[in-house]
């Protein structure tokens, strides 16, 4: 008979190893609901290592959920300038606007009121409040759906299609205290131990209740998932006028939207750079390039695709209009205005020659 993780011994070994073995990490030395949040809406589809010096920055600059509801979210989006996921950052501009105005500045303690403000998902919504609240929620992100779907032997991709038999074992699994701890273990556990690839079975505190070890699966579970990438090549226009450079804003829905950038556009099939920049500068502009001068390459990967960055520089026939989206900008002001990761690696190199 294949041995089944019980709820004591599972969560007792679990809560063992994780006292011993927790990374000491900034937002686990609060017990601050919002500050709480924060890191989870970070730690989505990001690395603890990345989202460290963001958290950190972040809590010193809105200390708590009436700054961020206070702030413009032009600031908002620079200091989540780099994470990614920028609707992460919107979301959460929204809900600290509406915790302010209808919830009194406090994040609820409750499930159902949670899930009415933006951003907040089954996960998030199950992590605020078992970690700050200590409730009996169980929540799966990818390291916690690995772990269960190997000591349950499921067999399959890692996705959400396996989370409604993982719930099931979560709930008898879980224990009735230490809440916060339980879910935070289990996920460290993932994270430290049971790792995507190369599983340390040999140190694993809950090696005796898993099916995947017993049965020598665990490099098998769960199935991987190749990932194509697709490659993007991008013509980038660098415009300087009297020390100042073009750049322009995103619109407010899709791709990076509300961010700036430098004008510019997709290389498509068969056109050469030049003649894709003179295209987009007539498209985007209304404006005819005088001349371009090839300066420099930035290789830029994003979540779903690679992408090529050639970066030109650009003279005109005439002036581009300029209006709330459209502005002339001097190196030193690009800090106020957040930018997709390749424009702000471009901007890198411009304030380095400049
Ligand atoms: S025994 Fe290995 S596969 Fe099973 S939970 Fe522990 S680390 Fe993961």
């Amino acid at each position: 008979m294949n041995p089944r993780p019980r709820s004591p011994s599972f969560s007792r070994s679990l809560l063992v190893w994780f006292k011993k073995n927790a990374r000491d990490l900034p937002w686990r030395r609060t017990k601050d609901p919002y500050k709480i949040w924060i890191s989870e809406v970070m730690l989505q589809q990001t690395t603890v290592n990345a989202v460290i010096p963001y958290y950190e920055r972040w809590v010193k600059e809105f200390p708590s959920v009436q700054a961020v509801a206070r702030a413009p979210i032009q600031r908002i989006l620079k200091s989540w300038q780099g994470l990614g996921y920028y609707s992460r950052a919107r979301n959460l501009h929204r809900a600290a606007k509406t915790i302010c105005g209808e919830f009194g500045g406090r994040i609820p303690a409750d499930a159902e009121a949670l899930r009415t403000l933006p951003g907040f998902g089954p996960y998030t919504v199950g992590a605020v409040l078992s970690i700050a609240f200590n409730q009996r929620q169980p929540i799966i992100d990818a390291n916690v759906r690995r772990v269960m779907m190997r000591q349950f032997a499921l067999h399959g991709h890692a996705d959400t299609s396996q989370d409604k038999k993982i719930l099931e074992f979560l709930d008898r699994v879980m224990p009735h205290a230490n809440l916060n701890l339980f879910n935070q273990a289990l996920m460290e556990l993932g994270a430290l131990v049971c790792r995507n690839r190369e599983p340390l079975c040999i140190v694993c505190p809950v090696r005796g209740s898993c099916q995947a070890y017993a049965k020598g699966l665990q490099e098998v579970i769960p199935e991987v998932k190749k990932k194509v990438l697709q490659d993007v090549s991008v013509v980038i226009a660098l415009i300087e006028k009297n020390g100042k450079y073009f750049i322009q804003k995103r619109p407010p829905r899709g791709l990076f939207a509300d961010l700036w950038e430098f004008p510019g556009g997709k290389i498509e099939p068969g056109e050469s750079p030049q003649g894709a920049l003179a295209r987009e500068l007539r498209e985007e502009l209304s404006v005819e390039m005088e001349e371009g001068r090839p300066l420099f390459r930035v290789k830029q990967f994003y979540t779903q695709f690679r992408a090529d960055l050639h970066v030109w520089q650009c003279l005109l026939r005439s002036s581009p209009k300029t209006d709330s989206t459209h502005k002339w900008v001097r190196p030193s002001e690009f800090s106020r205005y957040p930018m997709p990761s390749g424009s702000a690696r471009i901007v890198d190199r411009l304030l380095k020659t400049n």
